[in-house]
């Protein structure tokens, strides 16, 4: 496990593991809700951060034309935004084969219920109906997210309340891999942070699917055009009815981004009827422009850098990859293999 000085000091620091599927460009959703309090946790854990390309293979098998592409829009984003490979491990999860070796070993001890019972395979089967999700790999997705956590001996998963059910499997397979043969793993727990979440552009869940999103990358007359399609208090009709900026989602947006002065003001030229829908998005166009621009310049920097991209990739997984065999020697001497 890492360590570092801090007052003179040798402290050793608790070990994060999380990950993020490829599905393309980064949106505002993962970025405040989930990106920007990784790069918070960077400054007091070990923390190792993968992108889960064989998780993607779960749900979209079919075609994997973009996957490559994907996974460096994600590597390019996650660096862009402050994720930092002298501080952090930062690799793709298909380059560390230990984590395919050690969800076969832990498939022969879990029984099928523990993975037909995690809420999100029956939610996601009657969600994704264009696909056939009746594949081994789908159900064995939570035992593949155990192997990625234990194989680090990570000591917590940063985690929204929803996959609290998969960190508590993870715990309980850690109990019966050790009662089994000897205990290898620790228990991971749930690193439970509040963090901001963001609606998307028509009220519902920010997500591809909904095609409702605004990525970290879109273009200021993109930004403009997406803003002004938002949804906002459906009982405003006219400029001056007095709106209600805690019922309008463009106004969690100007929380999350408006100074606060400047918050105040909208809040309550909103609620006297004096600033219209469409000033008010103009606002929000222009802050949102100003809040990403630091992040698009470090993206275009990295986009014409391919190959220290790819590099910080390579480093990232060879160092993984040193603590994920350690752990499979004593996987495979503990179960006597
Ligand atoms: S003025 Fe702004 S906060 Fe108020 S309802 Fe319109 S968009 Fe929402």
């Amino acid at each position: 496990m890492s360590t570092s000085l801090s007052d003179g000091n040798l402290m050793e620091k608790k070990r994060i593991l999380s990950g993020l599927r490829p599905t393309g460009k980064i949106h505002l959703g993962h970025l405040v809700g989930v990106l920007l309090n990784w790069v918070k946790l960077q400054d007091d854990y070990d923390c190792f951060y993968t992108i889960v390309d064989y998780h993607a293979l779960t749900t979209d098998y079919a075609d994997t034309s973009r996957i490559k592409e994907y996974v460096f829009e994600v590597a390019v984003d996650w660096l862009s935004v402050g994720l930092d490979p002298n501080r952090s491990t930062l690799f793709i999860q298909s380059h560390v084969l230990e984590h395919a070796e050690l969800h076969l070993l832990l498939s022969m001890i879990v029984p099928i219920p523990w993975l037909e019972r995690v809420p999100s395979y029956k939610e996601q089967q009657r969600e994704l109906t264009d696909r056939d999700l009746s594949t081994y790999g789908f159900l064995g997705y939570p035992l593949l997210q155990t192997a990625d956590i234990i194989i680090y001996k990570a000591n917590y998963v940063p985690v929204g309340e929803d996959q609290v059910p998969h960190v508590e499997l993870a715990r309980e397979i850690v109990r019966r891999f050790n009662n089994f043969f000897r205990p290898v793993f620790p228990e991971p727990e749930v690193l439970l942070t509040k963090t901001p979440r963001l609606l998307g552009l028509d009220g519902r869940k920010m997500s591809k699917t909904y095609e409702n999103f605004i990525n970290i990358s879109d273009e200021p007359e993109v930004i403009h055009h997406k803003v002004m399609s938002m949804f906002t208090d459906p009982q405003r009709i006219r400029k001056n009815d007095p709106g209600r900026p805690h019922l309008c989602n463009l106004f969690s947006y100007h929380k999350l981004f408006a100074p606060d002065a400047k918050l105040k003001q909208i809040e309550s030229d909103c609620q006297k009827g004096i600033i219209g829908c469409t000033d008010c998005k103009e606002h929000l166009a222009r802050q949102l422009t100003d809040a990403l621009s630091p992040y698009q310049e470090k993206r275009r920097r990295y986009l014409s850098q391919p190959d220290l991209v790819h590099e910080v990739l390579s480093q990232g997984a060879k160092k993984a990859r040193a603590v994920a065999s350690a752990t499979m020697a004593e996987v495979k001497e503990a179960m006597g293999i």
